[in-house]
């Protein structure tokens, strides 16, 4: 969160009377008879800062919020963007507004409505993970914010250092992981083959090559570790290489009527005597590569991130 983030922050909870968590900018607190957190909204990773979700750990004996009330609750004002239950969870998602002053009255309008549609729908104030009607505190767990009773929060602080130190006793086998990582190469191959085919160099390809050499890595390699990374990215670099050539072998062999065998071999003679067009040779390897640096910096950055997140429990102050 940068600096002017965090101001507009700041006048937020200054207007709502709720406190910011200092480490990582987020509000929670008491409004309107409510224990409610707000946090900028996340979506596949990304975090949205003007974005903001209010969530409410809340259950009502009378009421569930369905799906169409949901949308009913959006449809009827036009800085909600989403309106949800999922598991005593209430998130209330505003739409993006950048200028600080308007992002903190609309916020306020909508706490307002918010607190007195549950109060109106007879929900009360809940523990998220035991649902027991209790005092809650706003915890970071693993990445996201959770309203836990003081029992749930300190099974799942004890959870998180027993998993920890289980992962930290699995062992990499790096036999496993490089074995599994070649059978999902094998598999990113054999998708970069049959989407070229069928006419396409599709980005699809590329994400599929590396999620698949990733993940099957971390399958039978019990853990990826960064080694395993660094592997699993050579293999990526060679595999690609591979497909590439073996997606202009078939046609080769196609055009020419000889076995698959022969026809890889002959690619580089004729790339050099010109039968195959060196630019559109290159050209289309370079293509597939940048659909797998695509496909591969986002998986990788995400596994890294949530090894980081994994286990980080903090209540926010
Ligand atoms: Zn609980």
């Amino acid at each position: 969160m940068n600096q002017k983030i965090r101001e507009t922050y700041r006048q937020l909870a200054q207007s709502t009377g709720l406190s910011m968590d200092e480490q990582t900018g987020v509000l929670h607190g008491q409004y309107g008879g409510y224990q409610l957190l707000i946090a900028p909204y996340v979506f596949r990773g990304n975090t949205y800062y003007y974005t903001p979700s209010i969530s409410v750990a809340a259950c009502s004996a009378s009421h569930m919020l369905s799906k169409a009330e949901g949308k009913a609750y959006k449809k009827e004002r036009r800085n909600v963007s989403l309106f949800q239950e999922e598991n005593r969870l209430l998130t209330l998602t505003l739409k993006n507004c950048k200028n600080a002053d308007k992002f903190c009255a609309i916020t306020v309008e909508e706490l307002r409505n918010l607190t007195s549609w549950l109060r109106m729908n007879g929900y009360e104030n809940c523990c998220q993970m035991c649902g027991k009607l209790t005092q809650t505190a706003a915890y970071y767990v693993s990445g996201f914010y959770s309203q836990l009773c003081p029992d749930c929060a300190q099974n799942v602080s004890q959870n998180a250092v027993l998993s920890r130190q289980q992962e930290n006793v699995k062992k990499e086998s790096l036999i496993g992981g490089i074995v599994g990582a070649l059978l999902g190469s094998l598999l990113g191959v054999l998708s970069i083959i049959i989407l070229s085919q069928l006419g396409y160099i599709a980005a699809l390809s590329g994400v599929l090559m590396a999620i698949c050499t990733l993940k099957g890595y971390e399958l039978l390699g019990q853990k990826l570790s960064t080694r395993g990374i660094v592997i699993c990215c050579v293999l990526m670099l060679l595999m690609t290489y591979f497909g590439d050539r073996l997606d202009w072998a078939i046609l080769v062999s196609r055009e020419f009527a000889v076995g698959i065998g022969l026809a890889y071999q002959s690619v580089p003679l004729l790339l050099s005597e010109g039968v195959i067009i060196a630019s559109s040779y290159w050209g289309n390897l370079a293509l597939v590569y940048l659909f797998v640096l695509l496909g591969a910096v986002p998986t990788i950055l995400n596994i890294l991130k949530n090894r980081e997140n994994a286990g980080k429990i903090f209540q926010l102050q």
